[in-house]
């Protein structure tokens, strides 16, 4: 794939028509979205790309790509952004991880299958690069564009035939068509509309998170590390939370804490609260304070463990949040969305070329294959993390032991490598291979 400027790409305003064909309509031009449509675009396909905002835009998320996201940044062929070279993105050595007293640095582990660092982007810099990418590749966007349905091939609704979508023209009129597709990538975010309305609701056994996060100015320059901390608290009680402070290249910090909602203390909680009152005990010479906010404070939901199943139904395939696929121990979802983009990618690929939805069917098992078992650990790891008192031990008993929290963070940013003889790769294979996929 090649290297493509980006920048130089301006985003067209494509104004669709009453009906329109294309091989495959993708549905959400988030990371999930956006990646699949470059790679079925790279494979030669007519796509059309469909976004109900208008790009550059905001989107609620800590901007924080680990190793594990630049390797799907490279596959993307965003190899400058993936370097941190660019302006706008920041590339920093490790994780720094606070909890009680103690303060440990983590650099990121130099494997073969992995790069050694991270970087971060905010999502309105991030997406809309993506997007660009997108369509230099050649795919089609159509922005400002809802989707509001799918078109079923027959009364029956086994099959689905495209998608019918709204939009809200300059002149205050609204111009409704349709898409004809036979395959439909929906790839529309957590609420996925489109994925209720093909008959795929949320599984409510599955965990789901909640986090929020706020852009502040800081007066620590130097910052080439992520920091992470196990220490939330809530009027002095701990939280079986995690917070985050993550470096942006213009000089601001994305600062943001999250838990599950499962967790009792998730009812009535007020998470921006919790958020002021975490800034407010931050030491006064790194200059994160209320009169340093930036104020765009937002929360939303984290979907986990492939919360909304199956993965493929009738002609359409769902990719990132729209089919829960944010990892339950550290709450990344963008390199999954990319990721599960490109098996995607290559399932459509091959319906189209076979005219048969065998590859469709087989895209749930392609993703389980990547990482279901290590998803269903962490279900259970939700489970126990949810409580306090395992989250204080953890804090006291476990940070203090730098090898232990080495395996751990390896563990949680899911950096393994499948065939490798390394004793920590060993381990995390054999633990998710001896559990069912999720
Ligand atoms: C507070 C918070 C912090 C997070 N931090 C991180 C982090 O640091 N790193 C990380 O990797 N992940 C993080 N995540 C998770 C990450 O944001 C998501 O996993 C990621 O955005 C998933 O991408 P997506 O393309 O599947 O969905 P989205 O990014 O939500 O994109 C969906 C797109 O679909 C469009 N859409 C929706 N409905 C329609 C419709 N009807 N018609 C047309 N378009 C539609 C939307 O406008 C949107 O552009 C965080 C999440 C939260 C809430």
């Amino acid at each position: 794939m090649s290297d493509t400027d980006v920048r130089a790409v301006p985003t067209p305003r494509t104004a669709p028509g009453p009906v329109t064909h294309a091989d495959v309509v993708v549905v959400g031009a988030g990371p999930a979205g956006a990646s699949t449509a470059r790679f079925l675009a790279d494979a030669g396909h007519d796509v059309v790309v469909i976004d109900k905002a208008t790009f550059p835009r905001d989107k609620v998320c800590g901007d924080a790509l680990t190793p594990r996201a630049v390797r799907a940044l490279q596959r993307l062929g965003l190899h400058k952004e993936a370097e941190g070279d660019v302006e706008g993105w920041h590339r920093q050595r490790g994780l720094r991880m606070y909890g009680g007293k103690t303060v440990l640095d983590l650099p990121w582990p130099e494997l073969p299958d992995w790069p050694a660092h991270s970087v971060t982007a905010t999502r309105e810099i991030f997406d809309h690069t993506l997007v660009r990418h997108a369509v230099a590749g050649g795919a089609t966007l159509w922005e400002g564009t809802e989707v509001t349905g799918p078109v079923w091939l027959t009364s029956s609704q086994e099959r689905v035939a495209g998608v019918t979508w709204r939009q809200r023209r300059t002149d205050g009129a609204t111009a409704e068509g349709t898409v004809r597709a036979p395959i439909v990538i929906v790839a529309d975010g957590s609420s996925s509309r489109l994925g209720i309305a093909l008959g795929l609701h949320r599984d409510r056994s599955r965990p789901m998170g909640v986090a929020i996060r706020a852009y502040y100015d800081h007066a620590r320059r130097d910052l080439d590390m992520m920091e992470g901390f196990l220490e939330i608290t809530s009027q002095g009680r701990l939280l079986p939370a995690y917070g985050w402070i993550f470096p942006l290249d213009d000089g601001t910090v994305n600062v943001g804490w999250g838990q599950l909602d499962s967790s009792h203390h998730f009812k009535g909680m007020s998470y921006r609260g919790v958020l002021e009152e975490w800034v407010a005990s931050m030491p006064a010479h790194w200059g994160i304070s209320p009169e340093t906010s930036l104020d765009r404070t937002r929360s939303a939901s984290l979907p986990m463990s492939h919360n909304r199943r199956p993965m493929c139904r009738g002609g359409a395939l769902l990719v990132g949040d729209a089919a829960g696929m944010v990892n339950p121990f550290n709450g990344e979802g963008i390199s999954y969305a990319i990721e599960a983009g490109e098996m995607a990618a290559e399932a459509a690929d091959l319906a189209l070329a076979r005219r048969d939805d065998g590859p469709l069917a087989a895209y749930p098992s392609a993703v389980a294959d990547q990482w279901g078992g290590y998803y269903r650990l962490g279900i259970a790891f939700t489970a126990v993390m949810g409580n306090p008192t395992i989250m204080k031990a953890c804090r006291d008993y476990g940070m203090p032991q730098p090898a232990l929290m080495r395996f751990v963070f390896r563990f949680m940013a899911h950096l393994v490598d499948r065939r490798s003889a390394d004793g920590i790769d060993r381990i995390i294979n054999g633990l998710s291979r001896a559990v069912p996929a999720a």
